[in-house]
């Protein structure tokens, strides 16, 4: 380790994570980030100064010791670093990839208040990599078998945490996904250029070798109940992962046209149908020469970037400015450089359709800032002003909702008007016994490192009700429909919370 003080550390130049440049691909589906060297993972630790009492701590969900890990990889021990990571988080090659540490750790990061703060999330990446690439991942302590069974419904970053935590505790785990293979929107959502495959699969790798079970094509809801699980299938308890995959489109004149799609289900036919690879694969998708993508999240960056791969001339129409976008800065950054046009305060009123349905194109009404809305962003007013563009392919990227089939199977669990399933926000158990739930379908579309903070949360109080610790007659589980279901609930300063809270409220709103 360097003998530096802390005003040299300050001083270093922060370690840019290296990048295939734009051009080149935009040509492919390859990760665009190429990863830290260890030289490079080296230099950017030592400008972590180890504070006493770290800010970067208490912005992570899951409370990963973050300097402690930085100071592992600094002493060149990656090894010491993932370990570290790994005592809280079990998806950090994933987490490194896609957390919006810009809003999170990193965001009260001392560093950061003079310059860039630290690179958490690049060094987060760094070890959870070198730890794959090495093989060097040993299976944590199991405890011996409690005799109790949990059925997990999604296998999604909630479901997925929820399986490792539960399994770790002696309870044997099975995993019901409603499709051929798992990872929720890790793998039918976020794109191989930021999230390639093989990180997935060799975490679900991990769960099987500690015993999960999964089983794919299962549709909870419809192919077997919740009664059927806790009743004729044996399950002690369930934890429901679903996730938020209903999407939201805006009700504008032309929504039906042929070429229209949401954001979910473009990439789901991309990603996991291979629909661009129509007819090789049975799932067609229109590969549009001009594409709209409507919203300016981090869907819509995905949506934006797929679409450019495929060869589209992309347009990017969000009602309001640049600097409300809500997508994480570096995927705006990185779409930014891939030759997107972007048409901000701009509110499409209409799809315009030829006589076969077919799209040709958008109108849109320009808008200017007004004063600040309930969000405390200055609301976007129209100006009376219309344009038209030319475009035959549009795509919705406004956030979705949560996935309806087990509520609406179930009108034991409760659901706000929303359809956010409600759970006690300490407990994560449902208005039903024995049935807990956590993530996406408990917030509404959210993040990863949040789905797992809560995953991780439920998972613990889920062996506490098997072995008679809580009890579900005092669990506190709103009833109010217009209660705002659980949006984050450990320990952390209040005031962090409710940052933390604003940021997911605008991922939901990306259009709003
Ligand atoms: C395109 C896109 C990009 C995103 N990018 C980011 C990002 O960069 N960073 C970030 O932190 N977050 C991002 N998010 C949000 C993040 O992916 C979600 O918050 C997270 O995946 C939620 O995890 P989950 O496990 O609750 O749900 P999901 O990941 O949605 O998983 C739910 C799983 O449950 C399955 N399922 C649903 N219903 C049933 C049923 N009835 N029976 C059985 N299985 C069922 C689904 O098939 C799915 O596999 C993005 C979301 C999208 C859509
Ligand atoms: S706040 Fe920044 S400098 Fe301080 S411990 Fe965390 S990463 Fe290191």
């Amino acid at each position: 380790m360097a003998d530096l003080s802390n005003k040299e550390r300050m001083a270093l130049p922060m370690v840019e994570m290296p990048l295939h440049p734009a051009e080149e691909r935009v040509k492919n589906f390859d990760e665009v980030p190429i990863g830290y060297s260890p030289e490079q993972a080296q230099q950017e630790a030592q400008r972590c100064i180890q504070c006493k009492k770290p800010g970067c701590v208490p912005g992570c969900p899951v409370g990963i010791d973050i300097p402690g890990f930085i100071k592992f990889i600094e002493d060149g021990d990656y090894a010491g670093a993932v370990k570290r990571i790994r005592e809280t988080n079990f998806l950090p090659a994933i987490c490194g990839r896609v957390c919006p540490q810009d809003k999170q750790c990193q965001i009260d990061c001392v560093i950061g208040k003079k310059g860039h703060s630290v690179e958490i999330g690049s060094l987060e990446r760094f070890a959870a990599d070198y730890e794959r690439k090495n093989n060097i991942r040993i299976l944590p302590d199991i405890a011996p078998d409690t005799g109790k069974r949990v059925a997990v419904v999604g296998s999604g970053p909630a479901g997925l945490t929820a399986a490792y935590e539960l399994i770790r505790n002696g309870h044997a785990v099975t995993v019901f996904e409603a499709f051929h293979r798992p990872g929720g929107v890790l793998v039918y959502g976020i794109p191989r250029f930021r999230l390639p495959l093989d990180i997935i699969d060799s975490d679900v790798k991990f769960l099987e070798d500690m015993g999960v079970e999964f089983v794919y094509n299962m549709i909870i809801g419809k192919v077997l109940t919740l009664d059927d699980l806790l009743g004729e299938e044996d399950f002690d308890a369930v934890f429901i992962g679903s996730g938020a995959g209903l999407p939201k489109l805006l009700g504008i004149k032309g929504e039906n046209g042929n070429g229209v799609y949401s954001a979910n289900d473009y990439l789901t036919r991309i990603y996991l149908m291979h629909g661009n690879l129509f007819p090789e694969y049975t799932t067609p998708i229109v590969q549009g020469k001009r594409v709209g993508v409507i919203g300016a999240g981090n869907t819509g960056m995905d949506v934006i970037r797929t679409a450019k791969r495929l060869g589209g001339d992309v347009t990017c129409y969000y009602r309001r400015s640049h600097d409300q976008a809500p997508a994480r800065a570096e995927e705006l950054r990185h779409a930014e450089q891939e030759f997107i046009n972007w048409k901000f305060l701009s509110n499409p009123v209409e799809i315009i359709t030829d006589e076969n349905n077919n799209v040709t194109a958008i109108k849109c009404e320009k808008m200017k800032l007004g004063e600040p809305d309930r969000s405390g962003r200055k609301k976007p007013v129209g100006t009376g002003e219309f344009f038209v563009d030319e475009i035959d392919t549009i795509v919705f990227s406004l956030g979705c909702n949560v996935n309806p089939i087990i509520p609406s199977t179930d009108k034991e669990v409760g659901i706000n008007r929303w359809g956010i399933v409600m759970v006690d926000p300490k407990t994560y158990q449902t208005s039903k016994e024995g049935v807990f739930a956590g993530g996406d379908t408990v917030t509404g579309g959210s993040t990863v490192i949040l789905a797992m903070g809560q995953a991780k949360v439920a998972a613990e109080n889920i062996d506490k009700y098997l072995k008679g610790e809580i009890s579900w007659a005092e669990a506190k589980v709103p009833t109010d429909p217009d209660s705002p279901g659980v949006i984050w609930d450990v320990e952390m300063p209040k005031k962090k919370k409710d940052k933390i809270m604003k940021e997911n409220v605008d991922h939901r709103t990306a259009a709003s």
